[in-house]
């Protein structure tokens, strides 16, 4: 796993509130240690190698869904959508939108990107997600802000900042680390929608 994906995981933990110790891409035992608590304040499923480290299985919910797939999303906002607020006050408002408004019990994305190329945490990854209907279990869900007036058939940078395309890269590698991706696809590829705003197997194949 590469520093900038420990990095991630370390700056979600901590912006959760567990304490990993420095953002410094080592995943040493203060990490290590903030991981285990959070999957024991998460009720995980999985045992304590869902965080990095081999080629471990992550399973959501009760009946215990095999994470295989990653399913990339946009919020459909424009680009200076709340260019004041912090990434978490934008991250709480999207929060706010799915549990005030739709009704759900949490945010429905597992990750969020921010314009700038930030990470944070929605659900923990062993929670199953809400993002596409009826195809969510064993699918963790990432969300790039931005993306409105988007179309399936646009392209990456049309909508996105090269900050989001590398940490898109690096989040999907991440993912793919610690768990058995099969498949990455966007949610354009299970609904007449333009989500995420470009074409996801398209976009893979391009140089980094
Ligand atoms: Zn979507």
């Amino acid at each position: 796993m590469s520093k900038a994906a420990i990095s991630m995981i370390q700056s979600g933990l901590r912006d959760l509130g567990f304490a990993p110790g420095p953002t410094d891409g080592l995943y040493g035992a203060k990490t290590r240690a903030a991981a285990l608590a959070w999957l024991d304040a998460g009720g995980a499923q999985a045992d304590a190698s869902l965080m990095p480290m081999g080629s471990a299985m992550i399973y959501q919910g009760s009946q215990k869904y095999p994470v295989h797939e990653i399913v990339v999303h946009c919020s459909a906002t424009r680009p200076d959508w709340m260019k004041s607020a912090s990434f978490a006050e934008q991250v709480a408002e999207i929060r706010r939108w799915h549990v005030q408004d739709r009704g759900w019990n949490d945010i429905g994305y597992h990750w969020l990107i921010s314009r700038s190329g930030q990470v944070l945490m929605g659900r923990p990854e062993n929670v199953i997600g809400a993002g596409v209907a009826g195809h969510n279990s064993g699918v963790i869900h990432v969300c790039l802000l931005g993306g409105a007036g988007s179309a399936e058939t646009d392209h990456f940078s049309d909508h996105f900042t090269s900050s989001q395309n590398i940490t898109l890269r690096q989040v999907l590698d991440g993912i793919g680390m610690r768990t058995q991706i099969r498949r990455i696809s966007g949610h354009n590829e299970y609904a007449a929608k333009a989500c995420p705003g470009f074409t996801v197997s398209q976009w893979l194949k391009e140089a980094h």
